[in-house]
């Protein structure tokens, strides 16, 4: 007998074939139809190329740059602090692949109807690849109308940011063919309250925007410390300001930007936060004097997005790692995909994944359209209402696919692990859950208009009844202010909920929208997999199942 054979003690088979190698722009019905409704059609060459990348050799880079975590150097061997952040090759790789194709870029320097959208749809399979290198991405993204505030300090570093040259060596911008932007604000004494920021700036010379201060403090968080430049708030005798703090000074020398360490993090595995001290760090004033948080939050507000992008992101591969392992796993011999009560948590998981994807794309469009005040108050608005809804609907939605493929989906080669370790970081920074809660009450009361674009977009249900009378209860909900900041998180939710709804009936696609307006406004449980009799699951689970030509 031959050896080899005695150790084959057994055959194996109901496992299901691997999901490698696939477009996962192709495979996402709903991610088409989404991207075409918001104006995104135009763009579908680069998307779908983007979307055969991120499903094949971005998605085996999103393993390795996970397995391999950044490295944080404070000194050379011979003793010379350094402050330099290692990565693995893969999270090069993903970088340089984003870069190339305009993920950070794209809107600004072709803006056109559409542009938001397709970028939207671009990095939802990036992040669906690989989610940590995203947060660099998305700053540098975000950075952009920040920093048009300033326009001399945007002259310069605006072409690198828009280049599309991934260019990771540790010089002086002037010597650059492409940079990255990082955000620093929170501190130790207060994330939330920046107000309560410590750090100062003083005056090299005359002081004022765009001048040249020096910054003495620290901060807490500073996520991607190897990004060109980081926009950060420090104080001014005319109170809190917004600055540009480039990690080389223009002689070439290093600035006194120093990397304490590193975080210890649950996830954002590849992506390094660190925490920093600045040390007299040059900086350079963007925007007034005194009003930083206004200035900060060109770009928060749209990292805030890109949080329900990554968020949607996330639920999607999750779905579709669940979808594919039910179509083929079978229990009692039959494939769990056809049994009922599977069938029940596969279409709630992707009714959440879609309404998720509706609501990005819908916020995409609006930032599309910013220049019509309507839109721009519906931006300023759902930017609260979807980073607080679809971050935090992310973690739990994530659990059940795992769940779905059993033990296979707590095992990391199944991605789902690390899709669920990532989950839970997008509700957290960007302004938490509660943050954005009372963002959305502060732009309803405070800012004129804004409650009126909510109520014209969601008009009178769209026929539907159930939605009118959501409706209704929603507008009496806020004309009581009692205890409206005790309430905040219900009326986010019901914002949240008839938005998605109205989408989803607009769209046409009555099985869909049924199914979520029968869930989510009428009956169901507090649990996916809870859908009322009547939803037909058959259809939903069919539409999100990776489509394989
Ligand atoms: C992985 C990671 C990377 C990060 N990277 C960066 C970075 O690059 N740059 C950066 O500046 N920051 C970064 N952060 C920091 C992040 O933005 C903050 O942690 C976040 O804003 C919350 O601030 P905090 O931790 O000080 O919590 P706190 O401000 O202390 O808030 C604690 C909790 O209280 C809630 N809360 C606050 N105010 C109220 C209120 N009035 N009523 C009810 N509840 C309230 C908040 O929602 C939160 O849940 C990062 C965080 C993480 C986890």
């Amino acid at each position: 007998m031959q050896p080899n054979l005695l150790a084959e003690t057994h055959e194996v088979f109901n496992q299901v074939p691997p999901l490698d190698d696939v477009n996962l722009y192709r495979i996402d019905l709903p991610l088409q139809e989404w991207t075409r409704r918001f104006g995104g059609d135009w763009a579908e060459a680069r998307i779908d190329a983007y979307g055969a990348l991120a499903g094949g050799e971005l998605m085996a880079a999103g393993f390795l740059a996970n397995e391999n975590k950044p490295v944080f150097k404070s000194h050379d061997r011979f003793g010379h602090r350094i402050d330099l952040v290692e990565f693995h090759p893969a999270y090069h790789q993903l970088m340089s692949a984003a870069i190339e194709h305009g993920i950070p870029s794209m809107p600004w320097t072709a803006p056109r109807p559409g542009a938001q959208v397709a970028r939207a749809a671009m990095s939802y399979l990036h992040s669906q690849a690989e989610a940590g290198s995203g947060c660099p991405l998305t700053m540098t993204y975000a950075s952009v109308p920040a920093l048009k505030l300033q326009p001399d300090i945007a002259a310069l570093w605006l072409p690198k940011i828009l280049s599309r040259e991934y260019d990771p060596r540790n010089l002086p911008i002037e010597q650059k063919n492409g940079a990255t932007i990082g955000m620093a604000m929170t501190e130790k004494q207060g994330g939330t309250d920046v107000r309560a920021n410590t750090t100062r700036a003083y005056p090299v010379g005359a002081p004022g925007p765009g001048q040249a201060y020096e910054l003495v403090g620290h901060k807490w968080f500073c996520s991607a410390p190897m990004c060109d430049a980081f926009l950060t708030l420090a104080y001014t005798d005319r109170g809190l300001t917004c600055f540009l703090l480039p990690r080389h000074r223009p002689d070439g020398t290093r600035n006194q930007f120093y990397i304490q360490r590193l975080k210890n993090k649950l996830g954002n595995w590849s992506n390094a936060s660190s925490e920093v001290e600045y040390r007299g760090a040059l900086a350079w004033m963007i925007g007034e004097e005194g009003r930083g948080v206004p200035t900060i939050i060109e770009m928060v507000a749209l990292t805030r997005f890109d949080c329900m992008v990554g968020s949607s992101a996330l639920m999607r591969q999750a779905l579709t790692q669940a979808a594919h392992h039910c179509a083929y796993r079978q229990v009692g011999g039959r494939v769990l995909s056809e049994q009922p009560l599977m069938q029940n948590v596969l279409a709630d998981l992707a009714l959440e994944s879609e309404a998720a994807l509706a609501l990005t794309m819908r916020l995409g469009q609006a930032l599309d359209n910013a220049h019509e005040q309507q839109e721009d108050k519906f931006a300023r608005l759902v930017t609260a209402v979807g980073k607080y809804w679809i971050c935090k609907r992310a973690p739990a939605m994530i659990n059940e696919a795992a769940e779905c493929m059993g033990g296979a989906g707590y095992v990391e080669d199944s991605i789902l692990p690390r899709l669920y370790r990532e989950a839970p970081v997008n509700s957290t920074w960007e302004g938490s859950g509660n943050v954005q809660c009372l963002d959305v009450l502060r732009a309803l009361s405070k800012e004129p208009g804004v409650l009126d674009a909510l109520f014209n977009e969601l008009g009178d249900g769209h026929g539907d009844a159930r939605l009118k009378a959501h409706i209704q209860r929603l507008q009496a909900d806020f004309r009581d202010s009692a205890e409206i900041q005790y309430r905040a998180r219900q009326l986010t939710e019901d914002v949240a909920l008839a938005l998605q709804a109205k989408l989803l009936l607009e769209a046409g696609n009555a099985t869909v929208s049924d199914a979520f307006i029968a869930s989510r406004l009428g009956e169901g449980g507090r649990v996916y997999g809870t859908l009322p009799r009547g939803v037909d699951v058959t259809a939903l689970v069919a539409r999100s199942m990776p489509q394989l030509g």
